[in-house]
């Protein structure tokens, strides 16, 4: 039976990277699967180039089971100085180098080396392997996932999401929205800019605007198991204009909230609306073309499991960890808790600091506890 570690080899070695279709991958996982009897649900996206997986092992149709949830899509590597080639897994000192190694192929690996396992033990409850694509750039794959599952009527009791925690239990993250503005304003030459509309000049304004949100919302009480207690707000992105010597009638910039899952998202969008409204009818008094676009083109919600929920106690036991915390950094997870109502944590193997990083990597004893993480879940569904 494949280890865990030759599993993530095979994984890593391919590129998964958001923009890449993940069927090679999927078919991998597929063929892995139906060699172990079991039957994949593809659930495709409208490109067809991307698919999420499900498996069930036990009991078919029968509530109360347990997702492990996993993307199978990574960052890319572009840009970035790798020692060694990031689709080959490479061991030095007590740790696998490899693009996803721990974000997250580490724990896919893992559950799909358990799967003879879950097959031998006894299964009073049905476990779901739900493997997702595109959770890098929003996680797109795992919201249609939700949505379907939503509309069935099978309600998994537990959700474990395998981002890297260091096998430590995770019970909040905190909720996002990404956005992008584009203004558009009115072109003229430079030297009569007053007869024009520069949509730099606006475009600043509401970057000033959002940083004054994230001034006050930082005033907010907020959580302090959060490294970052408070709801923020930040530019990323700006691009507008093409020369000096002309007004720019273009201008765009990307920005985001981070919000604590006791506040609204929605309602700081609404908030940046009201004042993309109010800069936009100042423009209109010279233009009365001109208008601003908000597209609010991807988000997730925020986690907040209790302390005391059942899950957070079993995944302790079967993490052998004695606390939990909450994490700046998003995941899956608060889609299947506000989308299912199932009671989901984030443990899986490897640390978030080296996500996204070259020379990214998850230890071998990383690996071996979330193996044994997984034998502990698998020995409880058979109790
Ligand atoms: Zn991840």
């Amino acid at each position: 039976m494949p280890t865990s570690r030759d599993l993530l080899e095979r994984l890593v070695a391919f590129d998964t990277t958001s923009h890449r279709s993940n069927l090679p991958l999927i078919d991998f996982v597929v063929g892995y699967l139906s060699d172990h009897g079991l039957e994949c649900t593809l659930q495709r996206d409208e490109t067809g180039l991307k698919a999420n997986l499900w498996c069930t092992i036990g009991p078919s149709g029968q509530d109360g089971g347990i997702i492990l949830s996993g993307h199978t899509d990574t960052v890319p590597v572009d840009g970035q100085d790798w020692s060694s080639d990031p689709f080959t897994l490479s061991e030095r000192g007590g740790r696998l180098y490899a693009r996803g190694a721990c974000d997250m192929k580490g724990f896919l690996a893992c559950v799909l080396s358990a799967v003879p396992k879950m097959l031998a033990a006894p299964q009073r409850r049905p476990f779901h392997i739900a493997f997702t694509h595109d959770e890098e750039v929003g996680c797109i794959g795992a919201r249609q996932l939700v949505e379907k599952l939503a509309a069935e009527t099978v309600r998994p009791a537990f959700c474990v999401v395998g981002e890297p925690t260091m096998m430590g239990v995770v019970t909040g993250h905190k909720a996002k929205r990404s956005m992008r503005v584009t203004v558009h304003g009115r072109s003229c030459h430079s030297s009569l800019a007053p007869k024009g509309v520069n949509a730099i000049d606006h475009a600043a304004s509401l970057i000033l605007a959002l940083r004054a949100m994230g001034r006050q919302l930082a005033t907010l009480p907020g959580d302090p198991a959060y490294d970052i207690a408070v709801t923020t707000a930040h530019t990323g992105t700006i691009e507008g204009g093409t020369v000096l010597n002309i007004v720019p009638d273009r201008c765009s910039f990307t920005c985001e909230f981070r919000v604590l899952p006791d506040q609204d998202p929605d309602a700081l969008v609404a908030e940046l609306r009201q004042a993309i409204a109010s800069e936009e009818a100042a423009m209109r008094r010279l233009a009365p073309e001109a208008r601003i676009e908000l597209d609010v083109y991807a988000g997730f919600p925020g986690l907040d499991t209790p302390d005391d929920a059942e899950i957070v106690r079993l995944a302790k036991g079967w993490s052998q960890s004695n606390g939990q915390s909450k994490v700046a950094y998003g995941t899956e997870a608060g889609l299947f808790a506000n989308g299912l109502g199932t009671a989901t944590i984030v443990c899986g193997p490897g640390s978030i600091d080296v996500a996204h990083r070259p020379d990214e990597y998850v230890e071998i004893a990383q690996l071996d506890r979330c193996d044994a993480f997984l034998e502990r879940l698998i020995a409880w569904n058979g109790a």
